[in-house]
């Protein structure tokens, strides 16, 4: 078509948190494989804490160094302000954060927008994110189509979009213990949908996705970071919904066997390398990885089970205990490892603040994941073929340990039972000798591998992720503005 433009630019938009940063920056990086320009912008906050590569700021950009010329496609980093002080414990006062963030930072984002387009250099997509569902607003404001990224799963999507435009498909959610039957989806209970709709937590949370599933018809596509024999059936139950295309799984090249050719992370901790060295001298299959993502914090209970279990389990362990995540923040949570803890396993164990947790996954190594199954480390975890042990705490959590337990059975759930109001040492022990011997930890295994191998397989080029991108991509150049 002659008027098409060759250059396709692109901005995407994502709060300065890791779990939203990761998969949004993931996929900057395949359409900047593909040729389209991107933007990604974030908080400033992101600034005060990103690590040290990153914080060249203004200016980052992520490229593919070998063929770098002028107009070699890459990402660019631009921050914009939410409308708050550097010092404010965003994590502690959520509401305030997300008020903030939605209508001061919404203008901040405006203005930024108008300084970056000029009159030939205008953005084809604004690409938001489930949480921040005030860019829709934005995008129709300046003229620009909106793309959306879901970044949970897409039984996640398809549950929120059920709860807006079906209501009645609902029971009460006053009872955990009740049931619902929702299209392509397993039996659940109450307690295990997203938490944000229940109401013993903040309405904020409610609103949020309400905002969004509202805006849904102004939405020109909806992205999912999934593949198709991870939910296949849910996506089709979509399709004559309001549809759902898969590009993922998210994850770094290298974990699907590929070349990085743009490489660069936006990382709010670094990394503790020193551990995959550690990891070269443990034999094949023998350690536990322990992680509860970037924003999920042991109470003081848990962690001394947690602890307990390794201790007493004999094997090798490998677990991140981050430092609380905003600076100033008086994280009450907080909690410590008992004193002796470190000495005692010093010769089997290692406790980092922050580990590269694809690396991690990736290293033979590993023997299983004891995760509170963020999205990202459900499909890092996929994408590696480890078994897990899951202990998710909250949104999205519960239904994505349901999957990988339930439906993918590749792993097994510490559970609080009975009496118990706390997770117990016992039962910690009890899911790590299930997922590391036997039988069944032996098949659990042999059903991670096979996934493995049909996320590579999905992402073959010319296979249905590879279609669904070039379809995306030739959509963008036909709307070039
Ligand atoms: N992560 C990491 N190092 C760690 C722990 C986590 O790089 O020590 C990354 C992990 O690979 C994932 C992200 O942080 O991409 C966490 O996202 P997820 O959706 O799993 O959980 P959230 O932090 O959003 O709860």
């Amino acid at each position: 078509m002659e008027s098409q433009r060759e250059e396709v630019r692109v901005l995407m938009v994502a709060m300065a948190m890791q779990g939203h940063l990761n998969p949004m920056l993931r996929f900057a990086k395949l359409l900047v494989s593909k040729g389209v320009h991107v933007t990604l912008a974030t908080t400033e906050v992101a600034l005060q804490s990103l690590s040290v590569d990153s914080r060249i700021s203004n200016t980052f950009s992520i490229i593919n160094q070998d063929s770098a010329t002028p107009k070699t496609p890459r990402v660019h980093l631009e921050f914009f302000s939410d409308g708050l002080d550097d010092d404010f414990d965003r994590k502690n006062h959520i509401e305030s954060f997300l008020e903030s963030i939605q209508t001061k930072g919404s203008r901040n984002l405006s203005n930024l927008i108008t300084n970056l387009e000029s009159e030939n250099n205008k953005f084809s997509c604004i690409i938001t994110n489930p949480f921040t569902p005030w860019v829709v607003a934005i995008a129709l404001e300046h003229d620009i189509p909106c793309a959306m990224l879901w970044i949970q799963s897409c039984t996640i999507y398809s549950l929120y979009y059920h709860f807006f435009k079906h209501p009645q498909l609902f029971p009460p959610l006053e009872d955990p213990n009740n049931t619902l039957m929702l299209p392509a989806m397993p039996v659940l209970q109450v307690k295990e949908i997203p938490s944000f709709i229940l109401p013993s937590k903040p309405e904020i949370f409610k609103k949020m996705m309400a905002d969004l599933f509202q805006r849904l018809d102004k939405i020109k596509w909806v992205l999912g970071n999934s593949f198709k024999e991870l939910e296949e059936d849910v996506v089709a139950s979509m399709a004559s919904l309001n549809p759902i295309i898969p590009v993922g799984p998210l994850v770094s090249p290298c974990m699907l066997g590929k070349k990085e050719t743009v490489a660069g992370n936006v990382d709010i901790w670094n990394a503790e390398d020193s551990c995959i060295e550690w990891l070269d001298k443990k034999p094949f299959s023998s350690v536990i990885y322990i992680s509860f993502g970037s924003l999920n914090v042991l109470t003081q209970d848990q962690m001394d089970s947690v602890a307990t279990a390794l201790k007493n389990s004999n094997r090798p362990f490998l677990w991140v205990i981050k430092p609380p995540a905003v600076r100033g923040s008086d994280d009450k949570k907080f909690c410590e490892l008992k004193s002796g803890f470190l000495e005692e396993t010093k010769e089997r164990g290692l406790v980092v603040k922050w580990c590269s947790q694809e690396r991690v996954l990736m290293h033979p190594s590993v023997a299983c994941f004891m995760t509170h199954c963020g999205w990202n480390s459900t499909l890092e975890t996929v994408v590696a073929g480890v078994p897990i042990i899951a202990y998710p705490e909250w949104t999205d959590q519960p239904l994505d340990a349901k999957l990988l337990v339930d439906v993918l059975k590749i792993g097994v759930k510490m559970r609080i039972n009975g009496e118990d109001t706390v997770l117990s040492a016992e039962e910690v022990e009890r899911c790590i000798t299930e997922v590391t011997e036997g039988l069944k930890a032996m098949e659990m295994k042999r059903r991670a591998v096979a996934l493995k191998e049909a996320a590579k397989k999905a992402v073959e080029d010319g296979g249905s992720i590879d279609q669904n991108m070039d379809r995306f991509i030739s959509e963008l150049k036909g709307i070039c503005r």
